[in-house]
């Protein structure tokens, strides 16, 4: 089962994400996460993409790639994924496609969380008081969204004309109510969960 879980930066994909796992079965797999992992850890990798990370840029593909596939590869991972972050621009999903047909693989579904700027706007900027991220400040805020709009967007007409199901979810409000949208979401698009 691969998910991904597809939205702008404040949408709530990490959260949600987590709340799937259990009802799909499969990681949590979050290539911000794993970035900020080695920008934490010190690695040689990670120097290099801190400084990126911070500017809210998109860190190279050979990059994601590398972190991805060795992710993608745990044990805990046999059985699928929810991708979070990931994949961000059109080549990054024809990656995806060409690593996952050589298993015999493919994307299930598309999950989009709908949320408007302004409350985007307003939750990164709690989330900066509250988790102190290093690319929740303005200029990378700005950067993120602008970033999104412009090569992340078209993902999705990518998945729609590859045959994907892509589903739309409002991602407003409660954090309970949209994860009832998304399990009625998954179920509607056919998968069974657990919840
Ligand atoms: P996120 O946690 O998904 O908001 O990602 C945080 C940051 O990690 C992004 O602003 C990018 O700098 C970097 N990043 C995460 N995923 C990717 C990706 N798929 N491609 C390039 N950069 C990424």
């Amino acid at each position: 089962m691969i998910c991904v879980l597809f939205g702008p930066p404040g949408s709530g994909k990490g959260t949600q994400a987590e709340m799937i796992t259990q009802a799909l079965g499969v990681p949590h797999v979050s290539t911000g996460e794993l970035l900020r992992a080695e920008a934490a850890t010190g690695t040689a990798l990670g120097h290099e993409v801190a400084p990126v990370l911070e500017a809210g840029g998109l860190v190279p593909d050979a990059v994601i790639e590398h972190l991805l596939g060795r992710r993608l590869e745990a044990p805990d991972a046999a059985a699928g994924a929810i991708l979070d972050g990931y994949p961000r621009t059109v080549p990054q999903a024809r990656d995806l496609d060409g690593r996952l047909a050589t298993a015999g693989r493919r994307v299930d579904v598309v999950l989009v969380l709908e949320v408007g700027e302004p409350t985007l706007m307003e939750r990164l900027n709690s989330r900066a008081a509250e988790q102190h991220r290093a690319d929740d400040n303005p200029a990378s805020i700005a950067e993120r969204l602008a970033e999104h709009r412009l090569l992340t967007e078209p993902v999705l007409d990518y998945y729609r004309s590859e045959g994907v199901p892509v589903r739309e979810v409002d991602g407003t409000g409660d954090i309970h109510a949209v994860h009832r949208r998304v399990l009625q979401a998954l179920s509607s698009a056919g998968f069974r969960t657990s919840d």
